[in-house]
């Protein structure tokens, strides 16, 4: 029997919990193709422990396992994590790798690893399944063949409850492999040599799963849903089986091809919104990313969109070739005049393998961080003052922050601690398993218990200092010791009323993950000066005056008494990041003062709960749309 485990890991994340999209849909498509093969098992890593476990945890978990293949879907923002997993697997047991996944092309660099075994370009079904078939196919290290007759036919692997949809509430159905356009940003179009639609019947028996199972959201992943010749027939389809509109269906179009009667006709079969890449209206830069927009076209439709009640999210890039600050003012202009700036997304143009771009960046002038995510860091007409200065002005012209800092969640009891003893670990459990989510120490630990909680830990985790813990040696030992077994994991350091000591420790100095990180490149608009983004360091104390602020520091107040705040004193917080409220009221008290500020939540300073229970609550009541479902079931004690 070939054991065989799929895994697709999550862009890392500051917040434990929040929702990731890290759907493993490419891997749930490949152990469906291979699932009539004999003398085969595969399996997708469950979602929950693929996008929440932290590194060492992973290894654990897949080395006690031994699959004979490991299968890995790459992406910008997991590619370094997976070569550093790959690397430590075939120390421990020596499986094969396999790498698919958009970061799989033939130009990329980080690629070329002796730890990797074979390389899939574009649709996986195929080469998977001649790989499972074929011994002597290993031989050839990379492959390319197009899955299209598979993909048109096959079922969504939904339907066989390959994936978790629970997690999120969503479901990802694709409808269409290839793209008609050829944007020099994007991969896409090389990955698949034309168009081909899945049959109308399959998208249709994945509409009705998605109602009968009452998922909440639909994505239909088509690059550009209007270039499906028999879409009216479908969307009347999908209208009959989704009359109700219970589930919202959302997908990506070019606005121009929207026309009256297809809007309606969206708007029957239940869409709730579409993206829609602007990415500029300055011309010159359109040519060059090879992309032509019709202004009339693109604001009837979006008007026609909107007046059927169907959200726009809009695409704008910032820095692409031939763009100039004073015209990406005038694209950001254009949304903020035409009234579509409700939900916008700013990306900084990244050059990502295998691109156009990407290719002749020498002759267009670009200089990117060849780290993934491999943004743009000069270009003819903006350096990092002109990028700066166009955030600026794209937040204010539509109110909106493009990098909003983490949200401030440093709970860690739940109920008042003994002060005599130091407080149990947080656990959370995952797919079956207890992992470690908040470490914390109060005194000092033995060296092996501390090996062994770092080889629990979540991705992201917390380590919370007590204020009793004083000697600088021993933490630092410790941050030395959890974040070497997990490089790659983001954590937030929550001092508690620290002495001086180690509130004037560098704890930097003392970490030992991978630089630069995924987030040092991703967070860089967060930031402006070089350096750490992945590490969060916040101290909680009692003083109201700011002492400890900076860049991915945060001094929050340790709000202790009986009397609960009241809006005027939160509002003489607001110098600092933020409040923590950990009074030794009643529940019953605790609740309905946050049922009463919970309406006010974005007019006020950052608020946490110290009390776990509160924190989710207060979490459910102000930002519930940004977290996963059964990731939070926190407990305390040892995993
Ligand atoms: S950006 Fe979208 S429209 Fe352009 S080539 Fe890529 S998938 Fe197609």
């Amino acid at each position: 029997m070939t054991d065989v485990l799929l895994i697709q890991l999550p862009i890392p994340r500051l917040n434990y919990g929040r929702r990731t999209g890290n759907i493993p849909l490419a891997a749930a498509c490949l152990k469906q193709a291979a699932d009539e093969l004999v003398g085969v098992r595969v399996d997708v890593l469950a979602e929950s422990v693929a996008s929440f476990a932290g590194d060492a945890a992973l290894l654990g978990l897949i080395s006690e396992r031994r699959p004979d293949i490991v299968g890995f879907t790459a992406f910008s923002w997991n590619i370094e994590r997976i070569l550093y997993l790959s690397q430590r697997l075939k120390n421990a047991f020596g499986p094969r790798i396999v790498v698919g996944g958009p970061e799989v092309t033939p130009d990329n660099a980080l690629l070329r690893s002796e730890h990797l075994d074979f390389l899939v370009y574009g649709d996986g079904e195929k080469v998977f399944v001649r790989l499972l078939e074929d011994e002597a196919f290993w031989s050839r290290l990379h492959a390319a063949e197009e899955a299209s007759d598979h993909f048109r036919t096959s079922r969504s692997p939904y339907l066989s409850g390959g994936l978790e949809p629970q997690i999120e509430n969503i479901m990802l159905l694709e409808t269409q492999r290839g793209c008609p356009h050829r944007c020099a940003f994007c991969y896409y179009n090389k990955s698949h040599r034309g168009l081909v639609f899945a049959e109308r019947d399959r998208v249709l028996e994945a509409v009705q799963w998605a109602c009968d199972q009452g998922i909440g959201e639909l994505f239909l992943l088509d690059p550009s849903l209007n270039t499906r010749p028999d879409l009216p027939d479908l969307l009347e389809g999908i209208r009959r089986i989704n009359s109700d509109r219970r589930v919202s269906i959302f997908s990506e179009t070019r606005a121009e091809g929207i026309e009256a009667g297809l809007a309606k006709r969206f708007a029957a079969a239940g869409f709730g919104g579409f993206e829609i890449g602007l990415q500029t209206t300055h011309p010159p830069a359109l040519k060059a990313m090879r992309r032509s927009m019709d202004v009339d076209r693109f604001l009837k439709g979006t008007r026609l969109l909107k007046a059927n009640g169907i959200g726009i999210a809009l695409d704008l890039i910032m820095g692409l070739p031939e763009e100039t600050p004073a015209s990406f003012r005038r694209s950001v202009d254009f949304v903020a005049d035409n009234d579509l700036g409700e939900d916008v997304q700013l990306f900084p143009l990244a050059l990502l393998p295998g691109t156009e771009f990407r290719q002749r960046h020498s002759e267009l002038g670009l200089v990117y961080d060849p780290h993934p995510p491999y943004t743009i860091q000069r270009t003819p007409g903006f350096g990092q003052t002109e990028f700066l200065g166009a955030l600026d002005y794209a937040e204010n012209r539509l109110d909106t922050a493009f990098f909003p800092p983490p949200n401030l969640d440093i709970a860690w009891h739940f109920g008042v601690p003994d002060p005599g003893k130091a407080p149990a670990d947080i656990t959370v459990r995952l797919g079956g398993a207890t992992y470690l989510n908040k470490m914390l120490l109060f005194e000092k630990r033995p060296p092996e218990e501390l090996l062994e909680s770092a080889d629990r830990l979540t991705l992201p985790y917390q380590i919370f200092i007590g204020p009793r813990l004083k000697d600088r040696a021993y933490v630092g030992g410790v941050l030395e010791t959890v974040t070497a077994a997990n490089p790659f994991c983001p954590l937030e350091i929550v001092l508690i009323d620290p002495p001086a000591s180690l509130a004037g420790m560098n704890l930097l100095d003392h970490v030992r993950l991978k630089r630069p990180h995924f987030l040092d490149g991703d967070l860089r608009f967060s930031f402006a000066r070089p350096g750490n983004r992945a590490v969060l360091t916040t101290v909680v104390s009692c003083i109201a005056a700011p002492r400890y602020q900076d860049d991915m520091q945060r001094q929050v107040f340790w709000w202790v008494s009986d009397a609960l705040p009241e809006r005027a004193d939160l509002e003489d917080l607001f110098d600092l990041d933020g409040v923590l409220l950990d009074a030794p009221a009643s529940m019953g008290r605790l609740h309905r003062w946050q049922d009463r500020m919970a309406p006010r939540a974005a007019d006020l300073p950052y608020i946490s709960f110290a009390h776990i229970g509160l924190q989710k609550r207060w979490l459910a009541l102000t930002a519930a749309e940004d977290y996963a479902n059964g990731i939070m079931e926190y407990r305390p004690g040892n995993p």
